[in-house]
């Protein structure tokens, strides 16, 4: 079977190389020339565990194209996959303008019957909206099916997410596509996946109610959080407690500087966006943003707070840019907002991220980047650990004390244990975690 993904960024690549992987014929499309010159070549425009691999086998094996060829591409393809992006556009609505063109581009092309599978995330109704314009650019009429098709891999662990998904959602309207669809995820049937078959508008409504969720769920362990550093509670032991109550679940459950990525903070607003234009308003989803947004400036006050009041002169060494880790992708990641604001009253950055450097040296300016996490404590006033890269896990904490001006570490990911650091001289600070009495049993 041949497939075409239009798009080749996190979800359209990785998609593109795991189909190829299952064995069909897989042509990735893009408009950036440069960027499918060097996938041809192997060169990938993101890092991803395990992609690399996959993108050689799909090249070596020939199963695994990559063109600018549009045309052709739609015309060899039965299937056509869009995996374009949709940014944050004016006041949390979404922009469109990619999907648009590429539904445009398969009208335009098309010449006999094609299945559009939407696998951006794409507000409630744009299978409509899909169908509208295809049918606006085709030269003459042909019959195609619009199928939606939410994809909900994480960054950093993607390929596994897509081999091994929770779920496989497929909204459709007719059977015929809905049919060709199982077909193409059949390896997932064989590992008993569960399959949920609905209509288009339900599927799109999938994906934010996921996400959203997710995020409120982030929020809300932030706010308690909060609260914890007031009153002087653990916000680990909550979790923890909370997390083993299975109606609530573990996950989600890690309180930090609040989410960040090229999906939470937009695919919430876009819901509140789109529902408020439905005449609904969501103030769940509307909290769970707010509450987002504060926790950056909350973890700006934890940091100065542990620099006497004012950040002005000092130097902070910040580990970790990514917005998580095992990621370049910096898009709304909370260690570049930190460190703007720190910028603005006054602060030298230094920092290091094991792979998200070139990428922040894009859209930061003035920062002091360095090869390791030593050299970035090296002169530093105050450490942030602001990604929880595994790397910044083991650090050799005398080291880091000794290259410190000062042994003060702003651990905004609660990787270390409080008790430990302050044994070992540390200012240190958390979220919502301080140092404690503990028998040894604990
Ligand atoms: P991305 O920005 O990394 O990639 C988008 C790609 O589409 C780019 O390479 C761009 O050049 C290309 N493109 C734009 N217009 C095109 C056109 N007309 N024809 C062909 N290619 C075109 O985006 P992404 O992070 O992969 O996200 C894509 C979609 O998937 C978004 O809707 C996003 O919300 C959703 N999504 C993302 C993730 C994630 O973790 N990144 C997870 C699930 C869903």
């Amino acid at each position: 079977m041949h497939i075409c993904v239009m798009g080749t960024g996190y979800v359209g690549l990785v998609s593109g190389a795991c189909f190829a992987e299952f064995g069909m014929q897989v042509t990735c499309c893009d408009i950036i020339p440069e960027k499918i010159e060097n996938l041809k070549e192997g060169i990938l425009p993101i890092h991803e565990p395990g992609l690399q691999e996959l993108v050689d086998k799909g090249l070596r094996e020939g199963r695994l194209n990559f063109t600018t060829d549009e045309a052709k591409a739609i015309e060899q393809a039965l299937t056509i996959f869009i995996a374009v992006g949709t940014p944050a556009g004016e006041n949390g609505a979404t922009d469109m303008r990619y999907v648009d063109d590429v539904a445009d581009t398969i009208g335009r092309y098309m010449r006999d019957y094609k299945v559009i599978a939407t696998k951006s995330t794409v507000p409630v109704g744009t299978a409509k909206r899909i169908r509208a314009r295809i049918e606006a650019a085709q030269p003459e009429p042909v019959d195609f099916s619009v199928i939606s098709n939410p994809e909900f891999l994480r960054e950093g662990a993607a390929i596994e997410d897509f081999m091994r998904p929770n779920r496989v959602v497929i909204g459709g309207e007719d059977q015929h596509a809905l049919a060709i669809m199982k077909e193409l995820y059949s390896p997932l049937y064989l590992i008993e996946t569960p399959f949920v078959i609905t209509d288009t508008t339900t599927a799109e409504m999938i994906k934010y109610a996921a996400n959203t969720f997710l995020a409120m769920k982030i929020s809300f362990i932030n706010e308690i959080a909060n609260l914890c550093d007031v009153v002087d509670a653990d916000v680990h032991d909550v979790a923890r407690a909370i997390g083993l109550d299975q109606r609530i679940g573990r996950k989600f459950l890690h309180p930090g500087p609040g989410y960040g990525g090229s999906c939470f903070p937009k695919d919430v607003q876009s819901l509140t966006h789109f529902a408020q234009e439905a005449g609904v308003n969501l103030q769940l989803a509307t909290a769970a943003h707010e509450v987002n947004q504060q926790q950056r400036g909350r973890m700006v006050e934890k940091i100065t707070g542990m620099l006497g009041g004012s950040v002005a002169g000092k130097t902070i060494g910040v580990l970790g840019l990514s917005f998580k880790p095992n990621t370049d992708d910096i898009r709304e990641a909370p260690a570049l907002e930190i460190i703007a604001v720190l910028q603005q009253q006054g602060a030298h950055i230094k920092a290091y991220d094991p792979v998200a450097i070139p990428a922040a040296q894009q859209v930061l300016r003035d920062v002091e980047y360095c090869k390791d996490s030593y050299s970035t404590c090296s002169g530093s006033d105050a450490l942030v650990l602001a990604t929880e890269w595994n790397q910044f896990r083991a650090l050799d904490l005398k080291r880091v004390q000794a290259l410190l001006n000062q042994p003060v570490m702003i651990d905004l990911r609660n990787v270390y244990e409080p008790e430990t650091m302050e044994r070992l001289g540390f200012r240190y600070t958390a979220v919502g975690r301080r140092p404690r009495q503990r028998d040894s049993a604990d």
